[in-house]
């Protein structure tokens, strides 16, 4: 059985307390995880403490660019360890594994690198009093020691998208991978000692939040910031934990991401587009849509036209031919996002399609399947309108202005994406402008461009990640004043 050590100054440690690791496809336990426990903690500060005054903090710039490259290259050699890694945690389809997840978590090592190097930082030329010449320049110093506290729902990609950009701004980090997803953050330990990573730069520790490695992490005086990807409330608890020492947080937390289709869209393609960010994942992406509003004159053909796609939805592990929809992650997700189908219900939704869990073969009963679902008719102060599910699941009700539309995709706590499906330029860009959220896609979804600001507006964020924006996290600015 494998086992899931953490990784501290460039070594893997065991510890006598282990958790089990299981596969969501069957249940089977797959690994055992070593939790780190505060003794674990100290150890792994103090080494990224002491890489960042040593080896890393004196490297040449374009040697931490070389070996970031470095990196990416030695992931996409083992490419098929990664996968096999990303799969057996989190039973995702493989296609969307091997397109999505496994070379992104490649790109983030190189795309960011290369920002680091080619961006410049400001530079002025003043008279003084005196009537004598000053220039003043800023740097780029690390932001110090890095916690990276990570989810389960896209755990290589999530991970790198912050450890790339934190390492080639200079920083040392500790990461915490969710406790559902061990492998790949471990195996990322490994390729670092290949490539030549100082010791003590990439650290890994496992376990779960309060009481435990993630709480006992963010706690820690020695950690200089906090960058979190998950759920709103975990952003409270850490926010709290930052605030003794006035430690600065990136988060990107939850969100209730409204579609919004209008009756000139291309409708074919706004089907697809929409089905694909409700039950992609199996709904367990941040950006998915759980509300879909459409234009009246085409809301009933809509609803059919989803339902079918729903149901075409092949539900089976990552190698099932055909596959689309794996399973959620965990025992405890599946009962969450079930009673949620049992709240819809109770609240006197209409049940389109779904509304349960599929019956599978013996092999794969164990496993956390559900069924993608639809649902109609609620008001908006439903449940299932107004709190993060984090399932394959949407509502979707009509309106009839753009006035309204507007309205119905605001009218949340969270601001963290929308999709609009419009061929209307004016239109589009109005409900841009006026849609409070950070990512904004029109006739498309999960588009993304890493030098672009990605982040959440309201309840589903603080601060935006992504091309300079990344920098501007992970290091301090400092004004340097030279008189000459
Ligand atoms: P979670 O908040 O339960 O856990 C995330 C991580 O935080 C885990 O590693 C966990 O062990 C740790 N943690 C939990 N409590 C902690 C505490 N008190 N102190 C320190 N660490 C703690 O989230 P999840 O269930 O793993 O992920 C799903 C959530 O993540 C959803 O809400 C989803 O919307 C959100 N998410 C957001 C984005 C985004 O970019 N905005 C991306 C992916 C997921």
């Amino acid at each position: 059985m494998k086992q899931f050590r953490n990784f501290i100054n460039g070594e893997f440690v065991a510890t006598n307390k282990t958790f089990e690791n299981r596969a969501p496809v069957d249940n089977r336990v797959i690994g055992l995880v070593h939790e780190a426990g505060q003794a674990e903690v100290d150890a792994a500060v103090a080494a990224a403490r002491a890489a960042l005054h040593g080896d890393w903090g004196r490297m040449p710039v374009a040697r931490r660019v070389e070996l970031l490259h470095a990196v990416a290259d030695e992931i996409n050699r083992r490419f098929d360890d990664f996968l096999e890694a990303e799969l057996a945690d989190t039973g995702k389809p493989r296609s969307l594994a091997a397109h999505i997840d496994i070379p992104r978590g490649a790109a983030n090592f190189k795309v960011f690198a290369d920002i680091v190097k080619n961006v410049p930082t400001e530079s002025f030329e003043m008279t003084t009093p005196d009537g004598g010449t000053a220039i003043s320049y800023a740097l780029r110093a690390p932001l110090g020691v890095v916690a990276v506290v990570c989810p389960w729902n896209l755990p290589l990609l999530l991970m790198t998208w912050k450890v790339g950009p934190a390492l080639a701004c200079g920083n040392t980090v500790i990461v915490k991978p969710s406790e559902e997803t061990p492998a790949t953050a471990t195996l990322l330990g490994e390729v670092m000692e290949k490539v030549g990573v100082p010791r003590g730069v990439y650290n890994v520790l496992h376990g779960f939040g309060p009481g435990s490695a993630g709480e006992f992490l963010t706690r820690h005086p020695g950690v200089n910031g906090i960058t979190f990807t998950g759920e709103t409330r975990t952003g409270e608890a850490i926010m709290a934990a930052a605030a003794k020492g006035v430690r600065p947080v990136s988060f990107e937390l939850g969100g209730k991401n409204a579609g919004i289709v209008f009756a000139d869209a291309d409708f074919d393609k706004a089907v697809a587009g929409i089905a694909r960010s409700a039950f992609e994942n199996c709904g367990q992406v941040c950006l998915g849509t759980e509300r879909v509003y459409v234009q009246r004159p085409i809301f009933d053909r809509f609803v059919q036209a989803l339902k079918e796609k729903a149901e075409s939805l092949r539900i089976g592990p990552s190698d099932a031919p055909g596959v689309g929809l794996g399973p959620l992650i965990s025992a405890e997700h599946k009962a969450k996002v079930v009673s949620y189908y049992d709240v819809a219900r109770s609240e006197g939704a209409t049940v389109v399609t779904g509304g349960g869990a599929p019956s599978m073969p013996p092999e794969l009963a164990e496993g956390h399947w559900v069924q993608p679902t639809i649902w109609t008719g609620l008001p908006e102060s439903a449940r299932v309108i107004r709190e993060e599910i984090f399932g394959p699941c949407c509502h979707i009700a009509p309106f009839d202005t753009e006035e309204e539309a507007i309205a119905l995709a605001n009218a949340t706590d969270y601001g963290l994406a929308t999709t609009v499906w419009t061929q209307d330029l004016g239109t589009a860009h109005r409900m841009a402008r006026a849609i409070d959220v950070g990512l904004c896609w029109i006739n498309s979804w999960f588009l993304r461009d890493l030098r672009t600001a990605f982040g959440g507006a309201k309840a589903s964020g603080i601060g935006r990640e992504g091309g300079v924006h990344s920098l501007e996290f992970y290091t301090e600015l400092r004004n340097v004043m030279v008189k000459l």
